[in-house]
This record gives C-alpha cells, sequence and structure tokens, in this order.
C-alpha cells in the first residue's frame, strides 16, 4: 500500500508518531494509502526548518522572489494533467473539474508573481522640514496553512504563493482524506528554486493543528474548513497571540425572481448545486424561487438532471464523481432520509440508481423547504439542492440576511435597479447577478461574511498580502549625502 508522509526542509521524512490515517479513492471505496499523522516533535522540527530558513528568504530581493514565483507557476502549468489526476484519484472530482481547481489556484500563483509591486509602501517627502515619512510592509515570520479535503490544489495556492511571495516561510497541513498533491507541489517548488525550509508539510490530524496554534514561533494562520473547526481556529490561534483568518462553511442562495431567463437560471443552479457533487464552499445549495415562477422553474432543473451522468473520473464521459467518505455520503443521504418527516417533499431521490462501488450520490432535490428544517438550517456539502418557495424578493433576501451563513448568494433577474438594490442590501460576502458561483478573481480577494468567516482579512489578492505582512512606518531625517562612486556597469539584481 502507498504511503504518504511529511516533506520537511526540502525532503521527504517519514512519520515517527506511530499513527496514520486511511486514505481512499472514493470513485472505488478501496483505501489505496496510508497517511503519517504527525507528532508534537514533528511539528516541533518544521516549525524549526521553517524558522531557520526565514532569514535568508525574507532577505531574498524581489526580483528572484518573483523569478521564483514565475518558475512556480511554470511548473504548475506544465504538471497540471499529472496534479489532477493525483487530486481526482484522492477527492473523486472528475478530470475537467480538477483542472478547472488548478486553473483557479494558478491565477494566486500568478498574482503572486507581481510581488515587487504588491509590496510597494508610501513615501511622503518633507513631512516636516528635512524629514520624510514611509511605510514598508514586511513578512510576519513563520506561518501555517490548514486547509479542507475539497479544494487540495487550489485553497493551499491560495494560501503558499501570497506567503512565501511576501517573504514568510510556510508550514502547510493539507486534509488528511487527500494529501497527495500537497507533497507533489512541494516537489514542485524545491525544482522551481524555493529554498529548502520554506515550503512544509505536515500531515496529521488535530494534534498536529493544535500544535501549530501553540507553537511560539508561529505567527500566523490561515484555515479553510467547517465553521465548528474555523471557529475553534480563530479562538485558539487567537488567544495564543497569533494572526488568524479562519473562512467556515456556507449556505449559498440563489434568488430567481420573476423576470429572469429561466433557462439560464435553471443551467445556472444546476451547474453550482451538483458541479463537484456539491462539495464546494460556493455551490448553490438553496434555490428561493418567487411562486410565479417556482413550478416552471423546478421542472426546468428537474429535467435537466437526467442528462447528469454520475460515476468515477477514470471514465471521461462522467460529469459528477462520488463523495469523499462514506460517512460523508450517508450523512448526505441522512438529510434526504429525514426530509419528509420535517415536512418537505424529496422530488428526486440521488440514493437510487448509484454505481455499485464507491461513495455515490446522484443529484437530488427537495421541495417544500423552509428554515427550521435540518437540511435549510445544516450545510449539507453534497449533491442536494433545497427549494425554498417565496413570496416576493423581500422575503427572499430576508431569509438570506437571516440565514448563519454568508459566504456566496447569487440573485438572477433582468432588472438592473433591483441587482443594485440586492447589492446593497444583502448581508454576504460574495454576491453573483447572475452569476452563480461568484469566486473573485484573483486580484480581488476572497471571503464570506457571518459564520462564514473569523477574522478581518479576506484570502488571497490585496487583503492576502496585508493578512501575510505587518507594517511598518519610518520617520527619517539624513545629513546631506557625501559617499558615491564611479560605476559604468548597468544597475540590476541578480
Ligand atoms: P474540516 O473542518 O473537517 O477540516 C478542515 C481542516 O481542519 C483539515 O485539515 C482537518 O484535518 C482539520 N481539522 C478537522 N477537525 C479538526 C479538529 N477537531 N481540530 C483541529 N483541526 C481539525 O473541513 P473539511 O470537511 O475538510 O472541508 C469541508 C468544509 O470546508 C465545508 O464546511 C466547506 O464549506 C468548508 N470550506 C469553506 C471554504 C471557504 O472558503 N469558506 C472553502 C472550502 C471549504
Amino acid at each position: 500500500m502507498n504511503h504518504i508522509s511529511h516533506w520537511i526542509n526540502g525532503a521527504l521524512v517519514a512519520g515517527t508518531s506511530g499513527r496514520s490515517g486511511a486514505v481512499f479513492n472514493p470513485a472505488t471505496g478501496v483505501q489505496t494509502s496510508t497517511v503519517d499523522f504527525a507528532s508534537v516533535q514533528e511539528i516541533d522540527s518544521a516549525v524549526a526548518a521553517a524558522t531557520a530558513a526565514l532569514p535568508a528568504w525574507r532577505a531574498t530581493n524581489l526580483s528572484r522572489r518573483a523569478e521564483i514565483m514565475f518558475n512556480i507557476r511554470n511548473l504548475v502549468q506544465s504538471n497540471r494533467n499529472e496534479i489532477a489526476a493525483l487530486l481526482s484519484a484522492e477527492h473523486g472530482k472528475v478530470i475537467t473539474d480538477a483542472l478547472g481547481e488548478i486553473a483557479r489556484g494558478l491565477e494566486n500563483i500568478e498574482f503572486a508573481c507581481g510581488i515587487p509591486h504588491l509590496l510597494k509602501g508610501s513615501y511622503s517627502e518633507q513631512a516636516a522640514t528635512g524629514v520624510d515619512v514611509y511605510s514598508i510592509r514586511q513578512p510576519l515570520g513563520v506561518v501555517a496553512g490548514i486547509t479542507p479535503f475539497n479544494f487540495p490544489a487550489m485553497v493551499p495556492m491560495w494560501m503558499f504563493a501570497s506567503a512565501i511571495a511576501c517573504g514568510n516561510t510556510f508550514i502547510l497541513k493539507p486534509s488528511e482524506k487527500d494529501p497527495s498533491v500537497a507533497l507533489f507541489l512541494a516537489e514542485l517548488l524545491k525544482q522551481a528554486g524555493v529554498p529548502d525550509g520554506v515550503f512544509n508539510v505536515i500531515n496529521g490530524d488535530k494534534v498536529a493543528v493544535d500544535r501549530l496554534l501553540e507553537h511560539p514561533d508561529v505567527a500566523a494562520v490561515s484555515f479553510v474548513g467547517s465553521t465548528p473547526i474555523a471557529r475553534y481556529i480563530y479562538e485558539t490561534g487567537t488567544r495564543n497571540g497569533k494572526r488568524v483568518q479562519a473562512l467556515g462553511g456556507a449556505k449559498n442562495h440563489m434568488l430567481v425572481l420573476p423576470d429572469a431567463d429561466l433557462d439560464m437560471a435553471a443551467d445556472a443552479a444546476v451547474s453550482a448545486a451538483y458541479g463537484s457533487a456539491g462539495e464546494r464552499c460556493m455551490a448553490i445549495s438553496v434555490l428561493l424561487a418567487v411562486d410565479s415562477v417556482a413550478d416552471a422553474l423546478i421542472k426546468k432543473v428537474q429535467d435537466r438532471i437526467p442528462a447528469i451522468t454520475v460515476g468515477p473520473a477514470s471514465d471521461s464521459k462522467n460529469d459528477m464523481g462520488p463523495l469523499i467518505t462514506a460517512e460523508h455520503r450517508d450523512k448526505v443521504a441522512g438529510f434526504l432520509a429525514g426530509a419528509a418527516a420535517e415536512g418537505a417533499t424529496v422530488v428526486v431521490d440521488g440514493r437510487t440508481n448509484v454505481p455499485a462501488d464507491g461513495f455515490f450520490i446522484r443529484p437530488s432535490i427537495i421541495d417544500g423547504v423552509e428554515p427550521g428544517m435540518r437540511c435549510y438550517d445544516e450545510e449539507i456539502f453534497g449533491p442536494v439542492l433545497n427549494v425554498v418557495r417565496v413570496k416576493s424578493y423581500a422575503e427572499g433576501v430576508a431569509l438570506i440576511n437571516d440565514n448563519q451563513f454568508g459566504n456566496g448568494v447569487a440573485l438572477f433577474t433582468r432588472d438592473g435597479g433591483v441587482a443594485r438594490e440586492f447589492q446593497f442590501d444583502v448581508s454576504v460576502g460574495m454576491v453573483g447577478i447572475n452569476v452563480p458561483i461568484p469566486v473573485p478573481v484573483s486580484y480581488y480577494s476572497f471571503g464570506g461574511w457571518k459564520n462564514s468567516l473569523f477574522g478581518d482579512h479576506h484570502m488571497y489578492g490585496p487583503e492576502g498580502i496585508n493578512f501575510f505582512t505587518r507594517s511598518k512606518v519610518v520617520t527619517s531625517r539624513w545629513p546631506d549625502p557625501r559617499t558615491s562612486s564611479v560605476d559604468l556597469g548597468f544597475p540590476q539584481n541578480r
């Protein structure tokens, strides 16, 4: 059986804790690997490697850091098919979806290639007579990223690209359910010229996470995962004096107004509810259908479902793969099983006609859903679309704003005035107007509101640069400089 260990100080390091986890191919249900779970001592050795690498890395000039980011970009791009295959074998998502994830992650590396520009400070000449004042941004030190199973390539790229470009050294603790992509990326970063110790991967569970949260030499923690763990990470990390951004779960609504193009809305609802088997934090999980068009819209969504092919990623004709584990598949199935008792109706039941092996569930719809039902109040994180019928735009917005989550939301309408009102009123961090999955491009930043994000900084983009740096302001006065020398060579940095 394949064995997955850690990456510390530029090399694979076998685990010594004696604890490990099982990694499955979710499309077959067969265990393919064991992954080492780090001990406190192993975390400490990764932090020691990152601490030792920090002085030279943060002193590496910006041209060289940018060159390394370009090298990483080119290596990820040229190895994308290998990364997609590895990702799909442990996560289950189909190859086109895996390639899409890698492409969106790559955008963050491309953004970080502009690090010389991104770290420019400000300068005020003659703040007082002969006195200038300027601000600079400096790295935090050793920083950690803790990532979820559902984007094993993209979410680490959200974090490490900005973190290391800013001059920090980085420890990644990937999901124990699909850890191989992280180690593959570690090899690519080494090839790209990232010095040993600047990027480390520690596999593990709560033991590893807790040690990172309390280690005195870890300056900041960036987390993406479920809301209860995000809250725990934020509270524990900040209590220990760390800067923390912790992104949590979601329940994304799509409000369809009577004037919307219903075919476009149905296409969008199906793509956003069932893509990646609904295991996306920006998936649409609640369709808010205004009464007058609700029946027509639901029929259009329902009519599109039989065309979705469900099966392993190894067959390129499949649109949708399995869920991550048998336990998660059973949990999702439980929402369908419990719906009727709560007064809702399962109009498309994905528990039937599934492939014999693996952790599959097919696209499903629960109609007649209302707040207070479990399937509405909790994050399902599977291919289950809840339909809530509302009387008006106002009732739809009130429901969205009452929800505990505020990650993504979408409005479908042809009315620009209402769309503008919606963006003004809605208590959600990422808003789509006729766009079902409004994941911001890399030069904006990603983040939800309410229980979808704990902390002050959104992820990647300009807020990512701010998260991974701190500002320093210098006030200076100089005598007239008399030092100079002659050098006819063209000035350069390498
Ligand atoms: P999870 O919270 O179970 O795990 C995330 C990470 O936390 C993993 O690395 C895991 O090992 C670690 N972890 C788990 N339990 C822990 C504990 N008790 N103590 C310390 N660490 C622990 O999340 P998941 O199931 O891997 O991912 C799915 C969740 O992530 C969903 O809720 C989804 O909405 C959310 N998510 C959010 C975003 C976002 O941007 N807001 C993006 C992707 C996923």
